[in-house]
């Protein structure tokens, strides 16, 4: 049976950049309690208190965060869909919170989410073969962004161009699932592989921010994992299967009216916010319970989280904000943001396929222990 549980929402307030120290911009975001942050708004008139899932001050660490929020990672590798995703403005923390800072340096979620994940699937497999069953598992892992509404797949090796979502029926759960059609996927055996390709998925980034000025926080990046365990014994099999998605969004903060911006740049401002807005439309519409539309098609980012945001995944957001008073007007827009992801209820379950032939020979077998029975 699904089980209903809230998105989780964690706050992480960063320390003052160098940036921010330097002008000497004042502290108005502070973590007040674990689950509870203040923020005076820029005219210092109303100060705000708000609970969420979880508070993280500055002092935390990205182990503080990972802690936050593994909830969301350990059902993994028994069937159960994963998504992590972290939003704020251009400068919050993002990048930072979901992969890690500086060049090589993957000390984020993503790696520590990989390393629980690849630890579950072993120590499972061994407890299955220690109780004698046959045990494998296997995970393929893909890397794209979304730019310019475009999807854009980072391990290609190749300018991809763009990319489409489709839908299927999953043959064995009846299901309909979307997936990126021409995404590549490899298979990796741990951590290490999965750096590899991260590593390799964020220069092909890179490469082309040289000529876009800072693409990656004008970018959804997506790197998903897709998990298949199977176990089998004398009498049955059981195959598990999710996916884990972990997501960087593009910066939140609103286009500027007065800041004159060339033709290129004021069509990327327009696309991110229209995919956040859009982000945040599918929030309010399955917060309500009628849940009558829910407007997935309106962007490549709602379609393409569709199975993670309406239903049965067990999702985390991560709102990333600066502490300082120059940031406080987009810091309430991201709270805003947090309080309509907070009211979504996702419906959770397990993806496990039991072989019909299994239950079939099961049933058979009752079947002539009954008719032995019945003779004597
Ligand atoms: P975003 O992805 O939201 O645009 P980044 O993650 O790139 O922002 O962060 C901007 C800068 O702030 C980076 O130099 C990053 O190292 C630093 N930073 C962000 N969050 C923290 C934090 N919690 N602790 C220390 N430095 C941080
Ligand atoms: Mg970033």
């Amino acid at each position: 049976m699904p089980k209903a549980e809230a998105i989780q929402v964690t706050i992480r307030i960063r320390p003052p950049s160098a940036a921010e120290s330097a002008i000497g911009d004042s502290t108005v975001c502070h973590q007040i309690r674990d689950n509870t942050l203040s923020l005076e708004t820029a005219d210092g008139k109303a100060n705000i208190e708000c609970a969420y899932g979880a508070v993280l001050g500055q002092e935390a660490g990205q182990e503080d965060v990972f802690e936050a929020i593994k909830g969301t990672i350990v059902g993994v590798a028994e069937g159960i869909n994963g998504c992590i995703f972290t939003y704020g403005q251009t400068g919050a923390g993002k990048t930072h919170t979901m992969l890690g800072s500086s060049p090589g340096n993957f000390d984020g979620i993503t790696v520590r989410a990989v390393r629980r994940l690849f630890e579950d699937l072993h120590r499972n497999k061994t407890e299955q073969q220690k109780g004698g069953e046959e045990s494998r598992f296997q995970v393929h892992c893909s890397f794209l962004q979304i730019y310019n509404e475009k999807l854009q797949d980072l391990l290609s090796g190749a300018e991809s161009g763009n990319l489409n979502i489709r839908e299927h029926k999953n043959s064995k759960t009846k299901k309909a699932e979307v997936f990126v059609s021409g995404l590549s996927e490899y298979r990796v055996t741990g951590v290490e592989d999965v750096l590899t390709l991260l590593s390799a998925g964020t220069r092909a980034r890179e490469v082309r921010a040289t000529d876009m000025n800072d693409i990656s926080s004008r970018s959804h990046a997506v790197l998903q994992l897709s998990v298949e365990a199977e176990s089998m014994g004398e009498d049955f099999s059981v195959l598990k299967r999710a996916k884990l998605s972990l997501v960087d969004l593009a910066g939140s903060e609103k286009m500027s009216t007065k800041s004159v911006l060339g033709k290129e740049h004021s069509k990327e401002l327009t696309s991110i916010n229209s995919s956040l807005s859009a982000l945040g439309n599918v929030m309010s519409a399955l917060g309500e319970k009628s849940r009558k539309h829910v407007p997935y098609r309106d962007s490549k980012l709602t379609r393409l989280l569709q199975d993670s945001l309406g239903g049965n995944t067990r999702t985390s957001v991560i709102c990333c904000v600066s502490p300082c008073q120059s940031a406080a007007e987009e810091t309430k827009s991201t709270l805003k943001f947090a309080d309509r992801a907070r009211r979504v209820m996702l419906h959770v379950r397990t993806n496990e396929v039991v072989d019909d032939k299994v239950l079939l020979a099961r049933a058979q077998s009752e079947i002539a222990r009954l008719r032995t029975l019945l003779k004597m």
